[in-house]
């Protein structure tokens, strides 16, 4: 499984920078994102170092999104949320800042945030 020493997604998956955790297996991590743009913003990586999109293999493919729905249905009982966001920025023009792939997972709650 590739490793890159200087990824900061990277040294999330070895636990050397913390994370709230959402779901962990051997392939995969869930963990939610620093800024929360809604209540339970997650993020979702391949545990496997791989940059974004274009990159990806498809074995990682395979063992990667097959867990999505298992994860977006969690965040649905956890956080009670009524609808999700998904998407993936690849590439820097289209906005990724981390460099190692991650899906977002956006929970939806109506006409607000989440946010007390
Ligand atoms: P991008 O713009 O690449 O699609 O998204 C990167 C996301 O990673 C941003 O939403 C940012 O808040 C989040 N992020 C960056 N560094 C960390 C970190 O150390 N921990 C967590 N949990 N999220 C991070
Ligand atoms: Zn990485």
């Amino acid at each position: 499984m590739a490793h890159d020493a200087n990824c900061i997604f990277c040294k999330i998956v070895e636990g050397s920078i913390p994370a709230s955790k959402v779901y962990e297996d051997d392939d995969i991590l869930a963990f939610l994102d620093l800024s929360q743009v809604t209540k339970g913003h997650t993020l979702v990586i391949p545990k496997d170092h791989v940059e974004n999109i274009f990159e990806m293999s498809e074995e990682t493919a395979s063992t990667y999104f097959r867990k999505v729905p298992h994860i977006a249905n969690a965040m649905k009982e956890t956080f009670n949320v009524q609808g999700v966001n998904i998407l993936n920025n690849s590439g820097e023009v289209s906005g990724q800042t981390v460099f190692h792939y991650h899906m977002h997972i956006l929970p939806r709650y109506g006409n607000n945030d989440g946010f007390d």
